[in-house]
């Protein structure tokens, strides 16, 4: 069988039994199963693909937005921030809908804000739960974007002592510690 490309098959239709990857490429995830190192859909639906978690999954149609789409607004827990460049977001929340499995999500420095960032730590760091919005699928990584006053952290921690911090203006204030951090704030921070 010629393989079709990562970008082939994110979005393709697929029945029960076809294949959708091998397990040298994917780890077989939800509506899936693997026979002899194939990895087949177990139902009808569409191929999701996490590039990070390295997941090929199938959405069953029409049973709402279990899996990310292009303009979902998803909220997400940040894992990682690397290199003062990429923020990795495990995305547990698709509009209203908890997610049973994460996924995994990217945002790139400059779809954290439209400021010139210096330090990507003073935006997010890694604990806080943003709100973001899904602007691409690309290879099968949901890549996101903090721009806009509705984005951006919805609950953080102190870096200090880790307890939950509270909105004083434009930052961020641990009573604990009696000190400021600085973050992305989203207009309805706390509201989690
Ligand atoms: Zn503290």
């Amino acid at each position: 069988m010629l393989r079709k490309t990562v970008n082939e098959r994110v979005g393709q239709f697929v029945l029960p039994g076809q294949t959708v990857g091998v397990v040298e490429e994917f780890n077989p995830g939800i509506g899936t199963f693997e026979v002899n190192g194939s990895i087949y859909s177990k139902i009808i639906g569409t191929i999701v693909i996490d590039m990070y978690t390295r997941t090929i999954s199938v959405a069953r149609r029409g049973k709402g937005p279990i899996f990310p789409i292009r303009g979902n607004i998803v909220e997400g827990q940040v894992t990682a921030v690397l290199q003062n460049k990429i923020v990795f977001v495990n995305i547990y929340k698709v509009g209203k809908i908890y997610l049973n499995r994460p996924f995994t999500g990217i945002i790139y420095i400059s779809r954290v804000s439209r400021e010139y960032i210096k330090n990507l730590l003073k935006y997010v760091k890694p604990g806080d739960l943003v709100k973001a919005k899904v602007i691409s699928i690309k290879n099968g990584a949901f890549q996101l974007s903090l721009i806009g006053e509705k984005l951006g952290v919805i609950r953080g921690y102190c870096s200090q002592c880790g307890q939950t911090l509270v909105r004083r203006g434009k930052k961020l204030y641990c009573p604990t510690c009696n000190r400021y951090e600085e973050r992305k704030i989203a207009v309805d921070y706390g509201e989690v």
